[in-house]
């Protein structure tokens, strides 16, 4: 397996291959992280993901908890308030976390040195994707001297400029929503005691974000105007008083001004993720606006929904064709994460004074739109939709899609801490001894949900007996009869 990329996409997919033992090469152009700060957020789905790597305490000491999101206007007056649990949600995580971009790649990179199985090569730029019998040729210079490797399966986790996607002919589709905004990073010993959490300001003449990432760093970001350049704010004479509001009378002289960059954001899918033996994965296959802090864990979803059907197929328990099922579930759930975002930075910068006054009125009440209402109070990303791995009926309400929770379940451990990366049939009710036998020879987990916890009220509430859950703890299929649902446990023994 090659990977192309070691960013937090390639890296998270390189170290989930490598707990299942397949052997990746992973090149990266530069020899060391890219230092500038980029993402700053993540949410208790991704934290699961970082879990799964045996990252989640390191990552605890690199990240600030965050207590949600709140919408204010020009006037930092609250016009809706999103909570989020920092200390654990359904998953056992903080449901908002911050970070620094950096911080997180050399997390990652240190797990990736766990597994002897991958080798990481820096310097290395892959310059074409060829097939040929049996796999793909991928070309790289490395210290300028031309090499060439033939890897069986090729992961292209190499960024928004992807040669992986342009060289299986894919294109980007853009979905509308390309602004640019100033990106400033400071770090300072000064307390500015503002609410622990994003602050959304709804401006159509500035819109911002103001977050605090760690113990003495902070981020804004400032959608800029025509004519406007980062250049402009370079100087501390003219970006402290864009961040008075925050600042207040805190002495420029206390602000280091760590980067202040321009980004020009954008909403953007590619037409096709795949093909044949080839795979786009993380920002190479889309671009999220920064708006809701998804688009790092968006690359980090992909690695985790392609890993174990690579390695089933690998060690031969998957038949190859349910590697289709990659694009079908992750391109959608991408698309709705990307509307959301673009949703987002339409309500803080769009409709002129009109729209400031409708914000005043309608922001308060967004919990009240059917719909909205789980998107915004609740950290649960949407179903997958129907695939080959995605038993969900057309017109029933079902589980089958959504993340199972990784609940308590008795010992002081959780969901995940017994299913670990495997198939798991999760039962309020008693199975057969036939069936136990099904579930075991499948290479599935039996997790009895005993009345009281959390897995059996969560069954209830989605009229199921019981549910197979996958090893990435997406719920496969969900229904009330035991014997039809151990039969649908695909068959599934590569272990981590
Ligand atoms: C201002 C800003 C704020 C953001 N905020 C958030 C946020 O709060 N939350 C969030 O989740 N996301 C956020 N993001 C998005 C996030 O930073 C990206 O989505 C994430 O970095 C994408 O990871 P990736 O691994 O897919 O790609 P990248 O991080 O771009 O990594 C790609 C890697 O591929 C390598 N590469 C490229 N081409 C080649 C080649 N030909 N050969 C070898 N190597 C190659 C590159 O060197 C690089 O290391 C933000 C982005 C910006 C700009």
């Amino acid at each position: 397996m090659v990977i192309v990329g070691a960013g937090p996409t390639g890296l998270t997919a390189a170290t989930l291959l490598a707990q299942y033992g397949v052997e990746s090469l992973v090149l990266d152009r530069w020899e060391t992280i890219y230092p500038q700060p980029r993402a700053v957020h993540l949410d208790d789905e991704i934290c699961r993901i970082l879990g799964r790597l045996g990252l989640f305490a390191e990552f605890s000491g690199i990240s600030w908890r965050c207590n949600g999101l709140r919408l204010v206007d020009r006037d930092m007056r609250v016009l809706a308030e999103f909570r989020r649990d920092a200390a654990h949600g359904r998953h056992g995580y903080p449901e908002a976390s911050m970070f620094h971009q950096p911080e997180l790649e050399a997390l990652l990179r240190s797990g990736l040195k766990r597994h002897s199985v991958v080798t990481l090569r820096g310097g290395a730029e892959v310059t074409s994707l060829a097939p040929e019998v049996g796999g793909v040729r991928v070309a790289f210079t490395e210290s300028g001297r031309p090499d060439s490797v033939l890897a069986r399966y090729v992961l292209g986790c190499d960024g928004a400029n992807s040669l992986t996607r342009t060289s299986i002919g894919a294109v980007m589709r853009d979905l509308g929503c390309t602004q640019r905004w100033l990106v400033a990073d400071i770090r300072t010993d000064a307390e500015l005691d503002a609410w622990e959490g994003v602050h959304q300001v709804s401006d159509p003449t500035r819109a911002a974000t103001y977050m605090r990432i760690g113990k003495n760093r902070y981020r804004w970001e400032f959608q800029l105007t025509d004519g406007e350049t980062a250049d402009d704010y370079r100087e501390p004479a003219a970006l402290v008083p864009l961040l008075k509001p925050w600042t207040g009378e805190t002495p420029a002289d206390r602000l280091e001004i760590v980067r202040v960059a321009e980004y020009t954001f954008r909403a953007q899918v590619a037409d096709r993720w795949r093909d044949r033996r080839v795979f786009l994965l993380g920002d190479a296959a889309h671009l999220t606006p920064p708006f809701i802090g998804q688009g790092m864990g968006a690359g980090m979803r992909d690695a985790m929904n392609l890993a174990w059907k690579l390695a089933g197929v690998l060690d031969g328990t998957l038949p190859e064709t349910v590697l289709a099922s990659y694009e079908t579930e992750r391109k959608p759930h991408a698309t709705t994460m990307i509307r959301l975002a673009k949703l987002m930075g339409t309500a803080m910068t769009e409709g002129g004074e009109l729209g400031n006054l409708l914000r005043r009125v309608a922001a308060p009440r967004l919990h009240l739109v059917p719909g909205l209402r789980k998107r915004v109070l609740e950290t649960a990303t949407p179903a997958l939709h129907r695939s080959a791995l995605v038993a969900r009926p057309l017109l029933r309400h079902s589980l089958a899609g959504r993340q199972c929770p990784n609940a308590p379940i008795g010992g002081g451990r959780r969901l995940d801490d017994v299913t670990a990366g495997r198939f798991a049939f999760i039962s309020t009710a008693e199975p057969s001894p036939a069936q136990r036998a099904d579930i075991e020879q499948r290479g599935a987990v039996l997790v009895m949900a005993l009345p009281g916890s959390a897995l059996h009220r969560w069954l209830r509430r989605g009229f199921a007996h019981a549910a197979v859950v996958r090893p990435d703890a997406t719920v496969h299929s969900a229904g009330r009869d035991l014997t039809a649902l151990c039969a649908a446990i695909p068959p599934y023994h590569a272990t981590p």
